[in-house]
């Protein structure tokens, strides 16, 4: 058998509503773009939804549009995708790594170690589909200690008065704490829609606008929107009527927008998501988590609860009392029954670019310890209840050997 770790999920009502849009006579950000905007607000009832081309570029416009630059620190995990720290150096800011907890994600505590007058941003990340403790997040921001320690140093910094929680949803499109949607549950929520995610447009992001008073969010939208476009007054979509041809370049944007031609891809996929989709990566989740409890090496990932739903993007296993070496093993034995699975993720503090600006591995010995003995296996609607008990199988073979070895 042969099975592939996450091909995009692409049907007869994908492909029509590309071709929707390929015979349409436009192409790139227009009605498609809008649409899929008003399924995200539907999907997590944020008021306001904004497509760029990528989660990275999205992270690092809301970063330059809180003012984040050269001297600031922005907290993260080390357990994640680069991109949260790159989006921050990108910013000429300081990235400020933190551990993480058992279950992959966040550890508020150290969250608080390491906060000073120089933070500006927590960028908590779900990990695999699992959403962080937002309510302790978002209650440590609003701490009075922590508030006032807070120094204000751009126009959107004053307004808000506190450090801003950007919530690193790559994974969690779908998932749920006590009954909100990811995307409500911090001030700003970015998905990514790249090829790999639960729900994409080949390449692309969208970022949720849940800002509080005195934030007017279908401002901020209107203003980031320009922001996406080099900072312009109209975008092609308008310019292109008869007589709309002159603009204003109002502030210096960049140029990240979505096109219409892939926002057709998600357009079609978000409407099924919740109701299919998810359903099917929860069923594949379930039928993982019933097939691992028999073994005693297994560890499985966290599990829904009463208040919190998982948005299934991988199931992250673990296997108790192995080496990284034995891991990767496994790994290589499990490619052998044909079998594509991964890692998530490599520790930033093991890669060169933060190994040279001084992270260092021992500092963060949760994160370690997880990626050590994580093996992450394959989720999405395609794959069949015979393939999941095949994967299981492999797995099941390759840590006998590896242990009898
Ligand atoms: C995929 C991913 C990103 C980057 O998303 P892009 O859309 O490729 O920029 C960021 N963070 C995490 C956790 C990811 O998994």
């Amino acid at each position: 058998m042969n099975i592939p770790f996450s091909p995009p999920y692409i049907d007869q009502d994908i492909i029509n509503e590309v071709v929707a849009s390929l015979e349409s006579g436009w192409i790139t950000t227009g009605p498609k773009v809008k649409a899929l905007e008003e399924e995200v607000c539907k999907l997590t009832q944020v008021s306001h939804a904004l497509c760029v081309n990528s989660w990275t570029s999205g992270a690092m416009l809301m970063l330059k549009w809180f003012g984040v630059k050269a001297g600031d620190e922005v907290i993260i995990p080390a357990y994640t995708y680069s991109a949260t720290a790159l989006a921050v150096l990108h910013c000429g800011a300081t990235p400020v790594m933190v551990d993480v907890k058992d279950d992959f994600t966040i550890d508020v505590d150290k969250i608080k170690e390491k906060i000073t007058a120089n933070t500006k941003v927590i960028m908590p990340v779900d990990i695999a589909g699992w959403p962080c403790d937002y309510h302790a997040i978002n209650q440590l921001v609003k701490h009075p200690a922590i508030q006032s320690m807070f120094a204000s140093a751009h126009k959107n910094q004053e307004k808000l008065g506190r450090i801003l929680v950007i919530s690193d949803a790559a994974h969690s499109i779908g998932a749920k704490v006590d009954g909100i949607e990811t995307g409500k549950l911090t001030d700003i929520t970015i998905f990514s829609l790249h090829a790999v995610k639960n729900v994409t447009t080949a390449e692309g992001g969208v970022i949720c606008i849940n800002l509080p008073q005195p934030f007017d969010n279908a401002e901020e939208y209107a203003y980031l929107r320009l922001m996406t476009l080099n900072g312009q007054t109209k975008d092609a979509f308008t310019k292109s009527k008869a007589g709309g041809w002159r603009y204003d370049i109002i502030d210096l944007g960049m140029k990240i927008n979505m096109p219409d031609v892939l926002a057709a891809i998600g357009l079609a996929q978000i409407k099924k998501y919740d109701t299919q989709l998810l359903q099917e990566r929860k069923r594949i989740f379930n039928q993982y988590s019933q097939l691992f409890s028999r073994f005693a090496w297994a560890k499985l990932p966290p599990q829904d609860t009463e208040s919190i739903q998982s948005s299934y993007h991988l199931y992250a296993l673990r296997i108790n009392h192995i080496t990284e070496a034995q891991r990767d093993l496994m790994i290589d034995l499990i490619a052998k029954e044909g079998v594509a699975v991964n890692v998530h993720f490599i520790p930033m503090p093991m890669l060169t670019l933060f190994k040279n600006l001084g992270f260092k591995m021992e500092d963060y010995p949760t994160t370690y310890a997880n990626f050590a003995c994580e093996i992450s296996l394959p989720i999405y609607p395609q794959l069949t209840t015979e393939q999941v008990n095949y994967i299981v199988d492999s797995i099941h073979n390759a840590y006998q050997q590896v242990i009898a070895s």
